[in-house]
């Protein structure tokens, strides 16, 4: 086995894994960036039309300046940006690369991928959330009728759809398919829409409901899904409601699998991993956690705007270490 060696190794390119390489390689560190889909992955599967709630500017990497026609860009136009910091920087990264294992040996980490296998000094751990839905455990989940991605709105036209949860995503996709005229059903777990929600989306979402024009159902689960109608629990009852689609947007988790493989310990509530907020270093030396993996179950704790500096924090962390050397 011929390993590549490497001072640090980043996994996940989206975001924050880009500020990574980009901060590491403005400290002269040899860096590699492991992909495992598209550049910026996730943002690359987020609904077309979405905008992004953070302005433009609060989306940089490194102070390089983010155009956008809106104060509050688009998933194009992020995307836009992303691809332009990589390519004019000439970042190294390999996409549709898979780590699979990590695992500590001696001084160094071997890295294995489903492509090569490497020898790094330091492993930043990027991988985001956005991988794994927070499941239903409902029967009829796996039908092809249900999804936990949302693109866009035009299946859905003249179709009967349930759109479970009332978070960001579930109201924005709500709020898109009654407008492209399909027939919308919320089914809310807690007692009204997200306190999170976005406050100049929020009374749209109220008003809508309070005319009728999308029903909700609060205090309400799905217990079952058939092929042409969906079982919910409300304080009223069972309800059995004809349904064509289940757009279930209930968030997703990080995959805390991976994690504790490699050996990162995770607290017992909301499975924060461990770390070391001044450096970002994990409880392995050596190992770095960046971006929003490191919420745990708390997915809206980070985001770009706030972890982005953590890609500084890593990149002056390693470079000190180097210099002490
Ligand atoms: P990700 O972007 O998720 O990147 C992780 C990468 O790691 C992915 O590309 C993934 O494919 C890759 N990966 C995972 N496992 C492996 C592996 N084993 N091997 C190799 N690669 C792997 N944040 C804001 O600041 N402002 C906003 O306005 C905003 N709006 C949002 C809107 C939506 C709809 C959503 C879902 C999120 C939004 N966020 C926003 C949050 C933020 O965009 C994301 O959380 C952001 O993608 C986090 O960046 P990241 O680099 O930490 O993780």
């Amino acid at each position: 086995m011929t390993l590549q060696k490497t001072e640090v190794l980043i996994i996940g390119a989206g975001p924050i894994g880009i500020a990574c390489a980009l901060a590491c390689k403005n400290q002269d560190l040899d860096y590699v960036v492991l992909e495992k889909g598209a550049l910026t992955h996730s943002l690359f599967n987020y609904p077309l039309n979405m905008n992004f709630f953070s302005t433009s500017e609060k989306l940089e990497i490194e102070e390089i300046p983010f155009i956008s026609k809106d104060p509050k860009p688009g998933r194009d136009e992020a995307l836009e940006y992303y691809r332009r910091v990589v390519t004019s920087k000439k970042l190294n990264i390999k996409l549709f690369e898979k780590v699979l294992s990590v695992k500590k040996d001696g001084d160094h980490f071997i890295i294995i991928s489903e492509k090569n296998s490497y020898l790094a000094q330091n492993v930043i751990v990027a991988t985001g959330f956005y991988d794994i839905p927070k499941l239903l455990h409902v029967p009829g989940e796996e039908l092809s009728k249900v999804t936990h991605y949302y693109k866009e709105a035009h299946p859905y036209v003249l179709q009967k759809n349930i759109v479970v949860g009332a978070s960001n995503s579930s109201v924005d996709a709500a709020l898109e398919i009654w407008r492209k005229g399909g027939e919308v059903t919320m089914v809310v777990r807690g007692k009204s829409i997200g306190e999170r929600v976005k406050y100049w989306v929020k009374p749209d979402i109220e008003n809508r409901i309070k005319e009728g024009s999308i029903t909700a159902y609060f205090e309400a689960t799905i217990s079952e899904i058939k092929e042409t109608e969906v079982i919910i629990k409300t304080p009223e009852g069972e309800i059995t409601l004809p349904n064509d689609f289940v757009i279930a947007l209930t968030g997703y988790r990080p995959n805390f699998a991976f994690l504790k493989s490699i050996g990162i310990t995770l607290s017992e509530d909301k499975r924060i991993p461990t770390y070391n907020d001044e450096t970002m270093e994990s409880n392995i030396k050596g190992l770095y956690l960046a971006g929003v993996i490191c919420g745990g179950t708390e997915t809206h704790k980070w985001f770009i705007e706030n972890s982005r500096i953590h890609a500084k924090l890593i990149a002056n962390h390693i470079f000190k270490k180097k210099r002490q050397r």
